[in-house]
This record gives C-alpha cells, sequence and structure tokens, in this order.
C-alpha cells in the first residue's frame, strides 16, 4: 500500500507540520502528581520529531488522552505528557488533548479545519488511532499536504506484508477472552494461515462446539455455528488439557487456590482459566516448526502467576524460534514484555485494535484518508 512518506512533502524547512500522535500514556499519582509510567509511545515518536526539526520544520504535536467525552476534563489533560516530552526533546509543542472537544471523535470537519488552521503540513504518526474515524485523523489530509510517519508506514508494512506474502508456515495464534471481538480476524487468518492456533477464553465456544462439557469457563453461544464451520476447515487447533478453578474462586489478584487439570473436557463448578501442559507442548511444537508467526491474544490469564505458564510455553517457543514473529499489540505485548522475550520478537504492534482491523479489512480510515480516498 503505497501512503505518502515525509520526503513526498518536499522542503519544509521554516513550515509549521502538525503530527497526530498517539501519545495515550498510562499516567499515575506520584507524590501528588501525575506522572506518566510508561514512556514507550512518547519516545517511539522521537526519531519523526527529530527527523522533522532537521529538515528545518517547527513541529507542533496532538493526541488524544483517555475518554474525556468531548469536554475539559482536569485529570485528561496533556500536562503530565507534555512535561515528560519536554525532558526528552526541546522544542516540540504539544497541543491539549484533542478529546476535550466534541468535534474529535463527532469527526467534525470545522473542528479539523480549526485544528489544521496554523499549519502548512500533516503527518499521521497514530497507528493506534487510524482506525478510528475522527477528525485529527480524518480531516487535515484533505485541507493540506500529508504524510504517513515512519512507525505508522512500517507498521502498515509488516502486518500487510504478513497476510501477502508471509515465509511459510505462517502460523497464527489467537487467544484472549471474547470470541466476539477476534472471531473476523480468526476466519481471516484460517483462510490464510497454514495453522491458527486457538487459546485463551476464546478457545471454550470451539469446545463447546464439538460437544465437550466446559463448566463455567467463558463461551459465545451465538458463536458456535461459524466455529463449527472454521473447525471443518482442519487447520484450527484447539487445546486439549487446561488449568481451572472451581467457579467463583478468586483469580487475577489475590487467588489462592491450586488450579485443577483437566483434559478433553471441564466439569460443572469450573471455569477453565490456561491451556494445560500437553496443549503448551503441541503448541510449541507446531511453532518451533514455523516461518511466520502472528500472535494475538494470551493463552490464559497471564497476569496471574498461577495462571500464566500456557502463556509463557507460547511466549518462550516464540523466542526460542527461527519465524518472523509478530506480536499483534495490547495484552500479547505486555506477555511478552512480563515474560522477557520482547527483545526476540521481530516486531511488536503498538496498536491493539488498529492492528485487528487492519489484518481483517487490510485498510483503515486514517490510512485512507492520508491516500486522499
Ligand atoms: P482480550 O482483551 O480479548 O485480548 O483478552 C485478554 C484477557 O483475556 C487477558 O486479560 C486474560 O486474563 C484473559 N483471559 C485469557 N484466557 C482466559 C480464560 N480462559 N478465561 C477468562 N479470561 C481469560
Amino acid at each position: 500500500m503505497h501512503l505518502p512518506s515525509i520526503d513526498e512533502l518536499g522542503d519544509i524547512a521554516g513550515k509549521r507540520v502538525l503530527v497526530r500522535v498517539d501519545f495515550n500514556v498510562p499516567l499515575a499519582e506520584r507524590n501528588g502528581k501525575m506522572v506518566v509510567t510508561d514512556d514507550f509511545r512518547i519516545r517511539s515518536a522521537l526519531p519523526l520529531f527529530r527527523d522533522l526539526q532537521a529538515r528545518g520544520a517547527e513541529v507542533t504535536a496532538c493526541t488524544h488522552l483517555g475518554r474525556p467525552q468531548g469536554e475539559p476534563v482536569e485529570k485528561y489533560s496533556v500536562n503530565p505528557v507534555r512535561e515528560h516530552l519536554d525532558t526528552l526533546i526541546d522544542g516540540v509543542h504539544l497541543l491539549e488533548n484533542l478529546r476535550f472537544s466534541p468535534g474529535e471523535e463527532g469527526n467534525d470537519r470545522s473542528f479539523g479545519i480549526e485544528l489544521t488552521d496554523s499549519y502548512d503540513c500533516y503527518v499521521n504518526e497514530a497507528f493506534g488511532a487510524s482506525h478510528r474515524a475522527h477528525a485529527s485523523i480524518m480531516v487535515p489530509p484533505t485541507l493540506i499536504p500529508s504524510a504517513a510517519g515512519p512507525n505508522l508506514a512500517h507498521e502498515v508494512e509488516t502486518l500487510t506484508g504478513l497476510l501477502t506474502n508471509p515465509r511459510r508456515p505462517f502460523v497464527a495464534i489467537v487467544g484472549g477472552a471474547k470470541v466476539a471481538d477476534k472471531l473476523g480476524i480468526t476466519k481471516v487468518l484460517v483462510d490464510k494461515a497454514d495453522a491458527v492456533i486457538v487459546g485463551g477464553g476464546m478457545a471454550f465456544t470451539f469446545w463447546k462446539a464439538m460437544g465437550r462439557t466446559i463448566g463455567d469457563s467463558l463461551v459465545d453461544d451465538s458463536r458456535i455455528s461459524e466455529v463449527l464451520e472454521l473447525l471443518a476447515t482442519g487447520r484450527v487447533h484447539i487445546p486439549d488439557d487446561v488449568w481451572a478453578l472451581p467457579t467463583g474462586s478468586p483469580f487475577g489478584a489475590g487467588g489462592t487456590e491450586t488450579p485443577t487439570h483437566f483434559t478433553g473436557n471441564v466439569p460443572d463448578g469450573f471455569m477453565a482459566l490456561d491451556i494445560g501442559p500437553s496443549t503448551a507442548l503441541r503448541f510449541a511444537e507446531i511453532l518451533g516448526s514455523a516461518g511466520t508467526v502472528l500472535w494475538n491474544g494470551p493463552m490464559g490469564v497471564f497476569e496471574d502467576p498461577r495462571l500464566a505458564a500456557g502463556t509463557r510455553a507460547v511466549a518462550e517457543a516464540l523466542s526460542s524460534s527461527e519465524a518472523i514473529s509478530v506480536v499483534g499489540g495490547g495484552d500479547s505485548a505486555a506477555a511478552v514484555e512480563q515474560f522477557g522475550v520482547a527483545a526476540q520478537m521481530s516486531f511488536i504492534s503498538t496498536g491493539g485494535g488498529a492492528s485487528l482491523e487492519l489484518l481483517e479489512f487490510g485498510d483503515l480510515p486514517g490510512l485512507r484518508a492520508l491516500r486522499g480516498e
């Protein structure tokens, strides 16, 4: 997919450039003051800022932060982000939270015009926000010369390349809690990949479709027939053993009960929360011979050490494999960090929702806007 690059903006010396970034970073109170607790997204934008400054441009960034619902809310002010940015680079301005105006999420053209008014050029470096048709993403490219930032371009190239020309065998791993959210992408992957591994809470809709008992494990009864179609392809691999806790026993933070191991079926009164050791071995074996792996979603409740073994096994199998490994954002990115294998991954996507939508539909509203469509 061709996206206009910074070079295509021509000579930008003396020009005022507006950069849409995704600085929707975690904040926490320290000594009575809000501070940025993870600045990965901010640091990722620095090469672009430096490049623009080196070309003589004056750089202003803009972002959303949290969900202030279209009005100014003190706790969603970008002030802590601005202070942090100032410690990393000189001379980059940061506008106040875009979502303080209802025009941003409403994709209001007049808000976009006002936003763009003082600038000569626009750069979209907010991959993680480009699946949303919001004013700061959609309107500027219709008004002033616009380009894709390098991170956005790289992210798009990597993810679309996966679907068009992957090194085979191409193995996809889908996990996490919500079948409804991930069934669309799972269908695309079953079509494109040589094997699709399904773990996490999603797996039990597949179990139920096969007539297995699942106790109180997560299930989406409305998706059973779609799941049966996927199973019929023969390319879907699901768990055969699991770890489960009695229904209602706390997990996540503070639980102490030892999980019980089940093979094939989960009885009433139990909820399955991680893949078991035999499944972990089988999945690791599939990953061992893969040429490309795309991973989205954990195999279990990995935030709880009692239920982390399955996700850890997948992370470790990926870290020791020769495969090109692409981790699709959100929870899986957190998991590879937690298990210390992030550096061994080929690519970690920053935009959870955006990366899934790009893989599923092959395009995003913000990319269409940059292409002038
Ligand atoms: P998602 O947002 O759909 O990617 O889901 C991620 C969440 O799924 C993580 O917080 C996991 O704790 C959770 N999860 C993974 N496996 C299970 C499971 N078997 N049952 C319930 N939640 C799960």
